[in-house]
């Protein structure tokens, strides 16, 4: 089933009775060339990427809830590639060029938008630091641009410019950042998966890894047995426990990331803006909804909810930024598990047992990465080899100390910075 604009007015006046489930509910065979474990944003683009790039589609997404009701559908939708550090600095690239053809390539409107990201400066001394990762942007041919204080003004009008804690100096602006409807991506790439004869097998929770003499087997799930001859685990936040399955401790922590949105206002918020001394970002959806966030919990944790402490902050952050934010009503807030790695850099690699594939560490900036990791990670299972854009995402750089790619300069503990 294609969608286009005929086809929506034709359902329209013919009392929308065409249109189709989106994929396949699957039931799980016995084997499968390649089962990945996860059914978020990253383990379905993995398996959209194998099956079309790679024509691999014996195939199944194992996920133990519903597709989309991880990270993927809990994040602040933000999209950019404005990182610092080779490494992270041409993967995040590669992923933002994907995004800029994603819905055509899927046929399904993720409502990419982008309106750019402005990130905030308060010192000369972080202005410098602005400079250094936007000439860094550039050179990794990404787009960036430095706003001064006037500039500032004429966009973000909204702002308090006379605050005297954190006064603002300027901002570094990424035109092409921005954000998209977050589960709109996964269902997208779950219909293109589905669409090429992957399976996606929805309340089917992995309890074990099955490896003999070193080498992977296949999954014990909750609905039986399932062999395969490569296992892949996407599991976000909880990498740790399902990679302990198969006798590995990964340097990943669990942690929980709020978020919050308001009531539908008119448009007031025309782009992301970034207010990182006082931890606190925000956009406004399609909807008129406020989104906003700010950072981690601050304790290690397997809940799906935050506490009460970091909602006061985030809230007085908003307030401190851009005090009109306190006329709006807050409607909802929830939380989400990431998993945080030691230098704030994800790891798309092999692991130590044969025909068995790690991808975590996505921090709190997974999401922009789904088109990028689906892709490299598709790559690495199929070849065996890492794909060049994510060439430094390696785990054992954890154990051997060389290539770390410690991005927010924050070190292994995010809790103390
Ligand atoms: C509040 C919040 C705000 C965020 N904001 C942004 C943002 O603005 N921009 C950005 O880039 N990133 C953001 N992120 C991060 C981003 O959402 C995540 O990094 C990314 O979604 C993680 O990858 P995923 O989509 O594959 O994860 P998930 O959607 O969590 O997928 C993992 C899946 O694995 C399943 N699973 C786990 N264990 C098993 C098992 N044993 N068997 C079977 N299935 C299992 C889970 O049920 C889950 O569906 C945010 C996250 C949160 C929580």
């Amino acid at each position: 089933m294609r969608f286009s604009g005929l086809r929506v007015l034709r359902e329209g006046l013919t009392g929308n009775r065409g249109w189709q489930a989106h994929w396949r509910d699957a039931s799980p065979k016995a084997a499968y060339d390649v089962v990945i474990i996860g059914g978020g944003g990253h383990g379905l683009s993995t398996a959209y990427y194998l099956a079309r790039e790679h024509g691999i589609t014996n195939v199944a997404v194992l996920e133990k809830g519903y597709l989309g009701g991880g990270n993927v559908g809990r994040n602040t939708t933000i999209v950019r590639a404005n990182y610092f550090l080779p490494g992270n600095s041409e993967f995040y690239s590669h992923s933002l060029k994907l995004w800029e053809g994603l819905e055509q390539e899927l046929n399904y409107n993720v409502m990419h938008s982008q309106r750019g990201q402005i990130v905030l400066f308060h010192s000369d001394g972080q202005r410098d630091a602005a400079i250094r990762r936007g000439n860094a942007m550039r050179n990794q041919g990404d787009d960036a641009e430095l706003l001064s204080i006037g500039q500032l003004k004429k966009v973000l009008p909204y702002l308090d410019y006379d605050q005297g804690r954190f006064p603002i100096y300027g901002g570094l602006l990424q035109r092409r950042a921005g954000t998209a409807r977050h589960d709109a991506v996964a269902w997208g790439y779950a219909r293109g998966a589905s669409e090429r004869g992957v399976d996606l097998i929805q309340n089917c929770e992995v309890t074990g890894i099955d490896i003999e003499g070193g080498v992977v087997k296949g999954v014990q799930t909750s609905r039986g047995a399932i062999r395969a001859k490569k296992v892949a685990i996407i599991v976000a936040g909880r990498s740790s426990q399902v990679a302990a399955m198969a006798g590995m401790r990964l340097p990943i922590e669990s942690h929980v990331l709020q978020a919050f949105v308001t009531e539908g206002l008119k448009p007031c918020i025309d782009h992301v803006v970034s207010f990182g001394m006082g931890h606190f970002y925000i956009s406004q959806s399609d909807k008129g909804g406020l989104v906003f966030g700010g950072d981690l919990d601050m304790y290690a944790s397997y809940a799906a909810r935050g506490n009460l402490p970091l909602v006061e902050h985030v809230m007085e952050a908003g307030m401190t930024l851009m005090p009109m934010i306190g006329q709006a009503k807050v409607l909802r807030s929830w939380g989400g598990i990431m998993d945080m790695s030691p230098d704030g850099s994800p790891i798309i690699d092999r692991s130590p047992v044969e025909g068995l594939y790690l991808n975590c560490g996505w921090c709190y900036g997974g999401f922009k990465a789904v088109p990028g990791s689906g892709h490299c990670m598709a790559h690495l299972v199929a070849t065996d080899r890492p794909h060049t854009a994510a060439e430094r995402l390696r785990l054992d750089r954890f154990r051997t100390g060389r290539g770390l790619m410690d991005e927010e300069g924050t070190g292994a503990q995010h809790n103390l910075h």
